[in-house]
């Protein structure tokens, strides 16, 4: 009776074994990343400034271990453990869709808690519209049944690094930024700009959405390249709009009014839904 006994627990044993190790490779399969650059770094450690262990090739599959803002613990096919900048790598989760209702949007207002962004000739803050906007642009995006996620819906301090790792960790379809320009001096520029920093999709998102702003009341100076960090930094197609100068003093009077942020919302959900109907094939 006692060596049956033993043999079951054996079994038992065995059979929870295989089950996990199952799970396991079940877990990481499914959560893997491709490499999208025609030479990566493997370093280790999740920054720049760690030394490289490995280079891996273009299209070469990586498991996903760990993520750490925007960076991404793997293995790779020859077993070796390191990190990998995420906007470098094709996240396999992000499915592509053709309609607003099917999307996930990642909302971020610029600036906000202690940092104020420019501020407007007479001391208002950045930070107060570009939470307005994005605010209205959030709502009518939920209207239309798209899952939306704002970086900041109060006024509190977010990092930057934590901005687009936001936008990829929910595995988002678009990702744009709200802030409002200042010049040097008050009063000698006015308008607002698209910037994309990735050629392709961002490239792409960033023209379709400044073309639907054209019914602005202020000048389109159209789409621009610009080296920020939020879109940058990430692997979602991304934009960041200078909704008008906020040292102007007649832009100010623009940005501030209700006409002309809910004129701006309309425009770039608008492009957005735009934009969407071009990804079907
Ligand atoms: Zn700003």
């Amino acid at each position: 009776m006692k060596k049956i006994k033993q043999n079951k627990s054996w079994i038992i044993t065995i059979v929870a074994i295989i089950f996990t190790f199952t799970i396991l490779v079940i877990s990481l399969y499914s959560n893997s990343v491709t490499v999208k650059v025609n030479q990566l770094n493997l370093r280790t450690g999740p920054a720049v400034t760690y030394k490289v262990k490995e280079k891996v090739t273009r299209g070469t599959r990586l498991q996903v271990i760990d993520r750490k803002d925007n960076w991404i613990k793997v293995i790779s096919n020859n077993r070796t453990i390191g990190w990998v900048a995420s906007w470098l790598v094709t996240n396999g989760k992000i499915k592509d869709v053709s309609k607003l209702s099917e999307a996930t949007i990642v909302i971020d207002p610029g600036h906000g808690g202690s940092d104020s962004g420019a501020l407007s000739t007479t001391g208002l803050k950045e930070k107060t519209y570009t939470l307005q906007v994005a605010t209205k642009v959030a709502n009518l995006l939920r209207e239309k049944g798209a899952n939306v996620i704002m970086t900041r819906d109060t006024d509190k301090t977010v990092s930057l690094a934590k901005r687009p790792a936001i936008a990829m960790n929910n595995s988002a379809n678009a990702f744009i930024s709200f802030h409002f320009d200042s010049s040097d001096e008050a009063n000698v520029a006015s308008g607002f700009t698209c910037y994309y920093y990735h050629k392709g999709q961002s490239l792409q998102l960033a023209k379709t959405i400044n073309d639907s702003m054209d019914n602005l009341s202020l000048a389109n100076r159209g789409v621009e390249f610009g080296d920020f960090l939020v879109i940058r930094d990430t692997s979602v197609p991304s934009i960041l709009i200078e909704g008008g100068y906020i040292n102007d003093d007649n832009d100010i009077k623009k940005i501030k009014s209700a006409d002309y942020q809910n004129q701006y919302a309309e425009d770039v959900v608008d492009g957005l839904s735009r934009y969407f109907a071009t990804q079907q094939q």
